[in-house]
């Protein structure tokens, strides 16, 4: 793609848009004199679907008008509702219907998925993960490793080259290759929350089975974002979070991911409820656990309907664009955004993410010289919606849905000016 460094071009790439018409489907928020915030930080909060208000309102009605028949005879009926969300969201990441279900969070849903794809012994109970994964991530496996009586040393950790930003994947076969016979569990960030990497599965999946380690995906930045074809990849499971790419709202529901050939077998050890019980005589009460198949063989309490209103909303967008569509877009809004950067011609930024479009999702990681984070607070004084993560990272994820190529370059246009004063 040829890109030009103008507004005209920026907007002629917005009139050729099929997809550009998403963007009045969201609130955006905005200024004092109704500007619309440049906002680029769909990577950590989504914008809200304006159809979320009303889907709310429907389930919030049927609570009013029929109490608990709305289980059953609501305009939605609730013990049915997260089916047909489910469905949307197996196509958004890639899987089959049977392998992806929506509930609880984020963080507790790894947990819940270490309970069956964290199974230690003496002789292998190592976990891997990226050196500079999420936070949240980190200290749940640190917490899985001491729950099963090892320690924090048994955490091995995936790192770049020295002096480098990027991970490389002979690196990853250079410790499996040494220490796979002692590794449970690799669990890797799918698009790195800080670089913006996107990693392999596929070959992930191979490295890790070949060694005969479990691998599990955290996708919470791939999902809506990247296609990361998890069944096609092998891997054993994945979980990631609705409110970022996903646009569901702040601390919503969770995704999870068990691949098909896990989904008959009962034998897996895994915690219970009485919404993995087979479904058909689940109101039965009195009889002994009978687990479901797939990914709802999982899923422990009934779901909150009132938190899965908004991922509807979500979802019917995903499913109406298609990933397909919306990955094309996006590959062109953040090539627009990096020709634009480096444009600028600049010493005091540079863009750390990879360059090949295949190795990373929509976001840019802006590395700040001399890690002057007054930068970001320009950009936030005008209204450049960004965030900052320590030590030097500008983090900016233009979101195909609703973002414009004309946001994008009054982004850069607006950061020019401020770095004529540096
Ligand atoms: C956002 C994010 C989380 C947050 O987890 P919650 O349980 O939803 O608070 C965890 N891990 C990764 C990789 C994330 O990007």
């Amino acid at each position: 793609m040829q890109y030009k460094n103008t507004l005209e071009f920026a907007k002629k790439l917005d009139s050729e848009d099929q997809l550009a018409s998403y963007r009045y489907q969201f609130h955006i928020p905005q200024d004092k004199q109704g500007n619309d915030w440049l906002y680029f930080t769909g990577n950590s909060l989504g914008l809200q679907p304006k159809k979320a208000k009303e889907y709310i309102n429907v389930e919030l009605q049927d609570w009013a008008e029929k109490g608990v028949e709305g289980h059953f005879d609501g305009e939605n009926p609730w013990v049915t509702y997260p089916e047909s969300l489910s469905k949307m969201m197996a196509k958004v990441v890639g899987a089959k219907p049977l392998e992806v279900i929506i509930m609880d969070t984020l963080t507790a849903n790894l947990h819940f998925l270490m309970v069956s794809f964290y199974r230690p012994t003496k002789k292998r109970y190592k976990i891997l993960i990226e050196s500079d994964a999420f936070p949240s991530d980190r200290y749940a496996v640190q917490s899985q490793l001491k729950f099963h009586g090892f320690s924090e040393e048994d955490l091995i950790y995936w790192s770049p080259p020295k002096g480098k930003d990027l991970l490389e994947i002979n690196d990853l076969e250079n410790i499996l290759e040494e220490q796979g016979h002692e590794i449970a569990l690799v669990l890797i960030g799918g698009v790195n929350y800080y670089t913006g990497q996107r990693f392999d599965f596929k070959k992930i999946a191979e490295l890790g089975h070949a060694k005969g380690c479990v691998v599990g995906i955290d996708l919470a930045h791939g999902a809506g974002n990247i296609q990361p074809d998890l069944h096609e990849s092998g891997v054993d499971f994945a979980a990631w979070c609705t409110y970022k790419y996903l646009n569901s709202g702040p601390g919503s529901l969770s995704g999870i991911f068990v691949h098909e050939k896990h989904a008959h077998n009962t034998e897996l050890p895994r915690f219970a409820g009485w919404w993995n019980h087979n479904k058909e005589t689940r109101f039965n009460m009195r009889l002994p656990f009978d687990v479901m198949a797939g990914a709802e063989g999982w899923q422990l309490s009934n779901p909150p309907i009132l938190a899965m209103a908004p991922i509807k909303a979500s979802l019917e967008m995903f499913e109406e664009v298609g990933m397909d569509a919306l990955r094309e877009k996006s590959i062109k809004l953040t090539g627009f955004m990096e020709f634009l950067f480096q444009e600028l011609g600049s010493d005091a930024v540079s863009i750390i993410t990879p360059i090949n479009p295949t190795e990373r999702g929509c976001q840019l990681s802006i590395q700040v010289k001399n890690a002057d984070k007054s930068l970001h607070q320009k950009l936030m004084d005008k209204h450049i919606i960004t965030d900052w993560r320590e030590p030097n990272v500008i983090r900016c994820a233009p979101a195909p849905m609703y973002n414009s190529f004309e946001d994008v370059y009054k982004m850069v246009s607006i950061l020019k000016e401020i770095l004529k004063d540096y």
